[in-house]
């Protein structure tokens, strides 16, 4: 089989599923608060939902996941 360019990929912190990098949403912590990496590379732990969790962003649940992921208190 040959082996052609690895995609890197990532688990949606909400579902669990996994993803290729690219079709995740990253988050980044700013100050003890979630906030949207929008440019994909702000330095330090990353966190990722996807576009199907995405839209749960507010919800508590899906909010005390993504801390959880980013060692927020
Ligand atoms: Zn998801």
């Amino acid at each position: 089989m040959p082996k052609k360019g690895h995609i890197p990929e990532r688990t949606c912190v909400a579902c669990r599923r996994k993803f290729p990098k690219s079709e995740l949403i990253r988050f980044t912590k700013e100050e003890n608060e979630v906030v949207i990496d929008h440019r994909g590379s702000a330095p330090g732990r990353g966190a990722y939902l996807c576009k199907d969790c995405f839209p749960q962003l507010e919800k508590p649940k899906v909010q005390a996941k993504l801390k959880r992921a980013l060692r927020i208190p």
